[in-house]
């Protein structure tokens, strides 16, 4: 087993939370039970890396709530991976799927190793090892694990297959993101950008912003932020001029031709010198004056010091806390909308959410099917939230964490957890 610890690292909840947990008159009891996980595990994997080398890496699984539904959420394998950050990201998985409203909790993963320097044999390694030390607290109705930043269909396919030498039966429901041979679901690789479009598609209605095309500038090309960027070059009120990777970005004001550019980075490594671009850095792609700025890559990238330099009238988070919560109150005084990481992004956990449902049933689904429901699901959960932020008069993340926290502290009344 791994080691448990008895005094779980707290959740740091944004701001925006408080707030809610506020209006909804949340009491200090109860306010004490979202700060921490149900549970924390942390073990240290032994790796054998391809130069005969053994490495030790710190590693976590954090269940934050299940008061919804099974734990869910991804794992990622970085080098800035720490308890504190796993923590915190368990705590948004269970507002994502409570403000989607699919019966699912939250929790998360990582290994404190970069990813993206691994061969494929040490990542299978790292894969396994995952499951050999957490295993026995995952499973289709208790803990659901996906892929996060540097974890993809491949790893889940190895720790599928190690979860299931552990138990002895097959259990394809154990974890989602799978490749589709071994029963993963149709439009999972795509669906978190796939969503995020449907999210961009419904503001544009809810602002009743008729100009077009607006301009877009995109932090991240990876498979969220390129897909996002790959879907937006094909609808015509969209207009993509800036795109970044972990080392540069590329930029043109008319417009990029995003096939190209993603071509280039997958021949290079970079979107560095993509023909017909400028390069940019990284910080002069967020001070971009476009209409939209979506942020695709890491953590707390706008911050109280740079988020002056942003002109985008909307911010989309794609990726997980992006924008910290000195920045957004900043943001929000400004007038720029931001919508949250709990709505934005939560196309990945409900296609996640599906492929569940479909390896549960032994049914699988067209890829229309999913794109239906998916985009159902995003609308509804986006007039919840818009909803909820007009009857507040607050902003749009305060709204989601009202719809969410209403949803978690009604299954927890409903159990007898709180009064
Ligand atoms: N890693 C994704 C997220 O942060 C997906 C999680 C899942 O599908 O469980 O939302």
């Amino acid at each position: 087993m791994p080691k448990v610890m008895l005094t779980p690292l707290g959740v740091v909840l944004p701001t925006a939370a408080q707030t809610a947990f506020k209006l909804l008159s949340v009491n200090d009891a109860t306010g004490q039970l979202f700060l921490h996980p149900d549970h924390t595990y942390t073990a240290q994997l032994s790796i054998d890396m391809d130069d005969g080398q053994t490495i030790v890496v710190p590693a976590w699984r954090v269940q934050y709530s299940n008061a919804r539904g099974p734990y869910k959420g991804g794992i990622r394998f970085h080098s800035d991976v720490d308890l504190a950050e796993v923590t915190t990201l368990a705590g948004l998985m269970a507002f994502k799927t409570a403000v989607a409203n699919i019966p699912l909790g939250g929790s998360k993963g990582g290994v404190r190793i970069d990813g993206r320097t691994l061969s494929a044999t040490e990542r299978e390694r790292v894969a396994r090892a995952y499951i050999r030390a957490f295993g026995q607290c995952l499973g289709p109705t208790r803990d659901i694990p996906a892929p996060d930043i540097n974890t993809d269909s491949a790893t889940m396919g190895w720790m599928l297959d190690e979860y299931e030498r552990m138990v002895g039966f097959s259990s394809p429901g154990v974890i989602t993101g799978k490749p589709l041979s071994l029963f993963g679901s149709q439009g999972r690789n795509s669906a978190t950008s796939l969503g995020g479009k449907y999210v961009l598609d419904k503001l544009l209605d809810h602002l009743n912003i008729k100009k077009h095309p607006l301009t877009v500038a995109i932090q991240g090309v990876g498979n969220v932020g390129g897909g996002l960027a790959r879907l937006l070059s094909e609808d015509s009120r969209y207009r993509v001029i800036a795109i970044s990777d972990t080392h540069s970005a590329v930029y043109h004001q008319t417009g990029l031709d995003i096939l190209d550019v993603l071509q280039h980075k997958e021949k290079t490594g970079s979107v560095e010198n993509a023909e017909y671009t400028h390069n940019l850095t990284n910080s002069e792609l967020l001070a971009l004056p476009v209409d939209i700025l979506v942020l695709a890559a890491l953590e707390n990238q706008v911050t109280a010091v740079n988020q002056k330099e942003v002109q985008a009238k909307i911010v989309l988070e794609l990726a997980n806390h992006p924008v910290t919560s000195e920045a957004d109150e900043l943001l929000s005084q400004r007038d720029i909308v931001v919508v949250p990481d709990i709505l934005a992004n939560i196309g990945g956990v409900v296609v996640s959410y599906f492929e569940w449902v479909q390896n549960q049933q032994n049914f699988y689904w067209s890829e229309s099917d999913i794109q239906v429901r998916l985009r159902q699901i995003i609308y509804t959960a986006f007039a919840d939230v818009a909803q909820a932020s007009a009857t507040h008069n607050v902003d749009f993340r305060t709204g989601a964490y009202i719809v969410g926290a209403t949803r978690l502290l009604t299954a927890m009344r409903l159990r007898g957890v709180i009064h």
